[in-house]
């Protein structure tokens, strides 16, 4: 018996021994936990041998001893495992120091023993029932301190392990059962053997399988059920619905989501199945692997978007063993994808299209349907910045959402708007379906947001009726745009056309900026003169008047070149050109003894804001020796809109000096008669050509006459310009007036024919 009991030690010793050896491959981190307690279980083994084996009392007492401490640490093992797999937390100095400390003590008092035999005695006895010679062990007081320590430890071991089953998942307590029924065979095994007084310890056996069985099933095994469990709590979390079939298209799963999305109640199977009898009807060949597209369920009273999957499950031979189906919620990626193309494509505080998408798609609406005739309209709120500037940005936003509520009055189809650009919005609509009136009147709605009766929101519309649907609606904007910056169309208009004028005009105003350096350059403007005759036929002076000898265009009048240059401010170069030849002249004729006639020069707005006037001026008649009041200047009243008080101490000043102001162009502008009373000016040149259009002739006169005694009154001279007959030169005289210009004298002509007529004639 004891033979076939070594023999069966020994080949589990061998066993555990490979088991060892496996694990050292084997990265895990209970690795080492494991590794402790099989060696541990190959050193009691090979003790409990040695000590079988042992007929010398002193071996003896050495091997039982030595297996005696193999069970503290053994133990020690097995409970530094348990804490270990189950993951559980006790105080370490508490385990390390006092079980250590008490196993080292033990270790010592046991091994002591071959002297001292203070622990256990030993006596060479035969078993009754068997025959068979064995040692056996008288235990002495000391010795139930190490049995009490075992038991201590066993009841540890046993405690954790049981805390950890009653607390761990179903699945996971298999994994801790695998640990407790050997141990609890061990134990039952020992306590036999104990009691008995049988002299072989079988339960090392048990204490060899069980370390065989830890080392299998945590480094190895996968509890069956475990894994199928796990997939399926996985399929259960997925945030996909899904469900599986059978070759035969039975129902064999649902997710919960599944049951979620297809709205299906616990239980009911059918509406699965339906799916997939629809599914097959679809697909009757039913040769497909993988098929998938939208759909949509309402889900709690909800339309949502999905994405369905179906999938043919095949097994490693590659045979059909199911089918699946998967259902994914898009309804928020759908959202979201929206939402960021709307913000990508969109203008966020008006809500139109933006700039790009606006011209993507009215390219895409024109070529659809080219033959339909379109309007590309824009429209621009002037002075835009004056409105952040004066009521703020807030009111400004609103003024922009309000105008852009107002462009949307065409709702037609095929109608889009888009804002361009910060002021601009544009609309591509059907010829039939622009409104323009409505437009117009549109446009006026935006005033009430502005409760400041001084300041009046103009809105203008561009309109470009579509000629060449090929064309870009970059281009298209671009000229509905023309229309609006058109100056003489444009002004006080609210709805402009656009014409193929108004590129010709664009075009022409290039062509004089890029031409003008080189025109003033080469001499090319030139001065001519008209003259200015006194009441009694006598001339008086002259007016400079500006003409462009072009190489190509031959002479050119001041209305189509001065407003260009006026609006890209080249004019403060000509006119300070045009301003050294009227002195230079002067100088001369003063020279001819003609220092009695006088020149009036013609001065712009921007001439005021970015000359140094009165210094100009001064210096231009010290530098040509004239008196200063031969060299006239004349203004025209649109000057004096703007910044008055500052013009005002210019004019002073020159006054001051000597020089003398004609206010040019009187009765043309808007505020003629509020501004004399801050403008002191010697002459007022009333044109005739304001007057000329009137069918009452009768009130004409009256209002002339009144402005001739008006200037009188205030001391100023009065310059009629414009008289083209005898009649008005006649009238004029009688009504006060001092001096005259216009064709019945004669046009604006060069210098030298000037010259040529007057002062021969005078001669003669
Ligand atoms: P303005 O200063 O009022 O000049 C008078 C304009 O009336 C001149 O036109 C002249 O030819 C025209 N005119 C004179 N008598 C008659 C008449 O009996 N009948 C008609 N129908 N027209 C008459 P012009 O020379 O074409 O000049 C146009 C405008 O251009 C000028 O108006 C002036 O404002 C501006 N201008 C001309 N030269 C200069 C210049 O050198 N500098 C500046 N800043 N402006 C200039
Ligand atoms: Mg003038
Ligand atoms: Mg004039």
């Amino acid at each position: 018996m004891e033979s076939v009991f070594v023999i069966a030690l020994t080949a589990l010793m061998i066993v555990t021994i490979i088991c060892c050896i496996v694990t050292v491959r084997k990265k895990s981190e209970y690795s080492t936990v494991i590794r402790r307690l099989l060696n541990m279980g190959i050193i009691a083994m090979i003790c409990y041998i040695l000590f079988l084996l042992s007929d010398n009392l002193n071996a003896a007492l050495l091997f039982d001893g030595m297996y005696f401490v193999c069970t503290d640490w053994m133990l020690l093992c097995l409970l530094a495992y348990v804490l270990r797999y189950g993951d559980i937390k006790i105080h370490t100095k508490l385990y390390r120091n006092v079980l250590v400390t008490f196993a080292a003590f033990d270790t010592i008092c046991l091994l002591l023993n071959v002297r001292t035999q203070r622990m256990f005695l030993l006596e060479q006895k035969v078993h009754e029932g068997t025959g068979l010679q064995y040692w056996s062990a008288t235990f002495q007081k000391v010795h139930y301190w190490h049995l009490g320590f075992c038991y201590f430890l066993t009841f540890l071991v046993l405690f954790f392990l049981v805390k950890k089953i009653v607390q761990t998942s179903k699945m996971y307590r298999k994994m801790y059962l695998y640990t407790l029924v050997p141990f609890l065979i061990v134990i039952a095994v020992n306590a036999a053997c104990f009691t008995s007084d049988y002299p072989l310890d079988f339960s090392l056996l048990f204490y060899a399988v069980l370390a065989i069985v830890i080392c299998y099933s945590s480094l190895y095994a996968v509890p069956k059920g475990l894994m199928e469990d796990t997939l399926m709590s996985v399929v259960e979390d997925f945030n996909n619905g899904i469900f599986c079939f059978d070759i035969k298209g039975k129902f064999i799963y649902a997710n919960t989501k599944a049951y979620e999305y297809l709205q299906v109640k616990e239980g009911d199977s059918l509406p699965f199945e339906r799916y997939f009898k629809k599914w097959k009807e679809q697909n009757p060949r039913n040769d497909m692997d993988y098929d998938e597209w939208e759909e949509q369920h309402t889900v709690k009273g909800a339309e949502r978007d999905f994405h369905v999957e179906f999938q043919r499950v095949r097994d490693a031979k590659n045979a059909t063993t199911g089918y699946s189906f998967k259902l994914t919620d898009r309804t928020e990626d759908i959202r979201r994808f929206r939402e960021e193309q709307y913000l990508a494509t969109h203008d966020r505080l008006t809500g139109l299209y933006n700039r790009e998408y606006f011209f993507q798609k009215a390219e895409q609406i024109i070529r659809r349907k080219p033959e339909v005739e379109r309007y590309m309209v824009c429209t621009n709120i002037k002075n835009f910045k004056l409105i952040n500037d004066l009521f703020g940005e807030e009111m400004g936003d609103r003024v922009l959402a309000d105008q852009a509520a107002l462009l949307k009055y065409a709702n037609y189809e095929d109608c889009i708007h888009g804002r361009i650009g910060p002021d601009r919005f544009a609309m591509l609509v059907a010829k039939e379906n622009f409104n323009q009136e409505l437009a117009e009147k549109n446009t006026g709605r935006l005033q009430y947001l502005i409760n400041d009766a001084n300041y009046k929101i103009q809105v203008c519309i561009g309109v470009y009726k579509i000629e060449d649907p090929t064309e870009s609606p970059q281009v298209m904007y671009d000229k509905a745009n023309l229309a609006i910056e058109s100056p003489q169309e444009g002004y006080n208009k609210t709805v402009v056309y656009y014409d193929a004028k108004m590129l010709d005009r664009l075009v022409h105003e290039k062509t004089v900026v890029g031409e003008f350096d080189r025109a003033l350059r080469e001499k090319q403007f030139t001065m001519f003169l008209q003259p200015l005759v006194g009441a009694d036929g006598q001339l008086v002076g002259a007016e400079a008047l500006a003409r462009w000898r072009h190489p190509v265009q031959g002479l050119v009048a001041p209305n189509n070149f001065i407003p260009v240059v006026e609006k890209t401010g080249l004019i403060i170069r000509l006119d300070e050109y045009m301003w050294e030849l009227a002195a230079e002249k002067l100088s001369r004729w003063k020279a001819q003894g003609r220092g009695d006639l006088s020149i009036s020069v013609n001065v712009s707005a921007k001439d005021f804001y970015y000359t140094d006037l009165s210094k100009v001026f001064i210096d231009l008649v010290e530098k040509y020796g004239i008196a200063p009041d031969r060299l006239n200047i004349e203004i025209t009243e649109t000057v004096l809109i703007t910044d008055l008080e500052m013009h005002v101490q210019t004019m002073d000043k020159l006054r001051d000096y000597g020089f003398r102001i004609e206010i040019d162009d009187f009765g043309s502008g808007y505020s003629s008669l509020n501004m004399l009373k801050d403008v002191k000016a010697d002459i007022l040149k009333i044109d005739m050509l304001f007057l000329r259009e009137t069918e009452n002739k009768e009130r004409s006169r009256v209002i002339l006459s009144s402005v001739i005694n008006m200037a009188k009154a205030l001391d100023m001279r009065v310059v009629a310009e414009g008289v083209e007959t005898v009649e008005q030169m006649e009238s004029l005289r009688n009504m006060g007036c001092d001096i005259f210009q216009g064709f019945y004298f004669s046009e604006p002509v060069s210098a030298e024919e000037f010259e040529n007529k007057y002062f021969t004639a005078k001669r003669e």
